[in-house]
């Protein structure tokens, strides 16, 4: 899985410590997954390349390195994606954003795409935001989606991950990168994460 990232940073550790604790209540696992995403992000983007821009400073104009912030687009799974973008529009404000909506149909495990709004991705970087990659089955269905759009390259973020649904990413698109901050042991027979943090959506929007 050359190109799955579990990024062993102490505080992302801490804070998946947090999402796992029944005890944590929405507000604090929204914030949290927020906050993950950041992090997740900032590694991600850690040998990106920058542009030269012009800028007025103090004692003049000279040039400076920065990154255009429109080349990023940012892309939500619904709705368990959701609280991990306010996290990267806090480390580029400019980005973009698309939207996808996915549900597991419960029997059978496969992923229905029900919403679609993703802006044109040519030259762009997609991100998509996911914190749970169990059979990896929307991950997959969702970066075949974003793929039609020929994007520059495909950033995938995710919180918790199974070897399985990770090594089926892996195989699938060996031409992307993943970052999540902890792979656990693997799945439950309902293709939930074990250990995990139960259900993601469902957690962070206070439903059952
Ligand atoms: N989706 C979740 O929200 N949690 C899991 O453990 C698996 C899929």
């Amino acid at each position: 899985m050359e190109n799955i990232f579990e990024v062993k940073h102490p505080i992302l550790k801490s804070l998946v410590t947090e999402l796992r604790n029944i005890k944590t209540e929405s507000y604090v696992f929204r914030k949290t997954l927020n906050e993950i995403a950041r992090i997740l992000f900032i590694e991600a983007l850690k040998n990106e390349k920058l542009t030269e821009k012009e800028v007025e400073i103090w004692i003049g104009t000279g040039k400076f390195p920065t990154l255009i912030e429109e080349k990023y687009v940012f892309i939500p799974i619904l709705r368990a994606g959701l609280p991990m973008l306010g996290g990267l529009f806090e480390v580029l404000k400019n980005a973009q954003a698309g939207f996808l909506a996915l549900k597991r149909n419960e029997e059978t495990l496969e992923s229905v795409l029900y919403y679609n709004r993703v802006p044109p991705l040519e030259g762009k970087t997609a991100i998509l935001l996911d914190p749970m990659v169990a059979t990896g089955g929307s991950l997959d269905y969702a970066i075949k989606v974003v793929k039609e759009k020929n994007p520059e390259r495909i950033i995938s973020l995710n919180v918790v991950g199974a070897p399985e649904g990770l090594s089926k990413i892996s195989k699938n698109h060996p031409d992307i990168k993943l970052y999540i901050a902890q792979i656990d042991e693997g799945l439950n027979d309902k293709g939930y994460i074990i250990p995990g943090i139960g259900d993601a959506g469902d957690r962070a929007f206070n439903t059952e």
